[in-house]
């Protein structure tokens, strides 16, 4: 039986460990010919080594798979472009792009450095913007010159960033910048044929597996990447069609569609400050609570 991406050209950024590698191996099982990226640095974004990728590579051929391996920061600009290009020259197309590699710079806004920052902005936000214009504009040009796409951008938001977690001001921007990303290139990209979503996932990895309490082995079962691949393959697959600018969150324990900002109770202009508290302090009364970690509606903040 053809598999759910039989066919279809993929590129997968940060696949050579954790929930990259599983999404790249699900996508092979598939049937979809898969562009292998990691730059092979340290978890907080520091080093490069190749290995891990190829490591994956090998995996997909050893069941038979197609996949060829890319080194490329995902952040850099023209590294980006090859690494699109790579994806073309190498298969004859390109059809999905996940934009999956991240690091971790954690640390309360008052002791964060600047270069910790910069950092998590750069990898996070310009390694989305970067593989998303280079792919975007590849469909484009196919599109002026009347050929159909069925493609799609996956980016990798976070529960970190759409609701909100202490210790991350840097990681927490980006995450809702790709989530705001994610949506803004959806309503472009109909046009196209290009499907926009994001993933919020929850998994132990080297990105995670030194944060919070001692798990269970059966939370540690239930924390295993391997529960995101499936969304991801659909999302990737063409079964997805016409489903796009979401933010879906997916682990072990729950699969959810996240909702996005609304505009809560309103009120008449005022033109006198002293006149603002009391209309806020009514419209905060009837306002929804931002959410916690666990996405519903987190307690103490009712009227605030
Ligand atoms: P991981 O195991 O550390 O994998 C991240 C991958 O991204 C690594 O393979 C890393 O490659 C690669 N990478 C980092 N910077 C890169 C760059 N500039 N160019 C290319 N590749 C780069 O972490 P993970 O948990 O699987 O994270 C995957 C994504 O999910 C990230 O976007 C993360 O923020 C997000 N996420 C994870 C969780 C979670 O619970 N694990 C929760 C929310 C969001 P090398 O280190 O080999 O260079």
């Amino acid at each position: 039986m053809p598999g759910m991406c039989e066919g279809r050209v993929a590129i997968v950024t940060g696949a050579g460990r954790g929930i990259g590698r599983e999404y790249a191996l699900m996508l092979a099982e598939q049937g979809a010919k898969v562009v292998v990226n990691d730059l092979g640095g340290t978890r907080d974004g520091s080093g490069a080594d190749a290995g891990p990728a190829h490591d994956v590579v090998e995996e997909i051929r050893a069941f038979g798979g197609e996949a060829v391996a890319n080194g490329a920061d995902v952040s850099d600009w023209a590294a980006s472009k090859a690494m699109i290009d790579q994806a073309i020259e190498t298969f004859g197309g390109l059809d999905v792009v996940v934009n999956n590699a991240g690091i971790l710079r954690d640390r309360m806004l008052t002791n964060m450095t600047e270069e910790e920052w910069d950092i998590v902005i750069k990898v996070h936000l310009k390694g989305t913007f970067a593989p998303a214009h280079h792919a975007a504009a590849y469909w484009r040009d196919r599109s002026k010159a009347g050929l159909t796409n069925d493609a799609r951008i996956i980016n990798t938001s976070s529960v970190s960033g759409i609701y909100g977690n202490v210790g991350q001001t840097n990681y927490g921007a980006a995450k809702q910048g790709i989530a705001g990303f994610t949506f803004i290139a959806a309503l472009e990209l109909q046009r196209y044929g290009v499907t926009v979503n994001a993933i919020a996932p929850g998994a132990l990895t080297r990105l995670t597996e030194d944060l919070g309490p001692e798990r269970s082995e059966e939370e540690k079962a239930a924390s295993s990447p391997r529960w995101i691949a499936p969304l991801c393959t659909w999302l990737a697959s063409p079964q997805s069609a016409g489903i796009t600018g979401r933010v879906f969150e997916a682990s072990g324990r729950i699969l959810a569609v996240a909702e996005g900002w609304h505009r809560g109770p309103t009120a008449k202009p005022v033109d006198d400050p002293e006149a603002v508290d009391e209309v806020m302090r009514e419209l905060l009364s009837r306002t929804r609570p931002p959410a916690g970690m666990d996405g519903q509606d987190l307690p103490g903040w009712e009227g605030r």
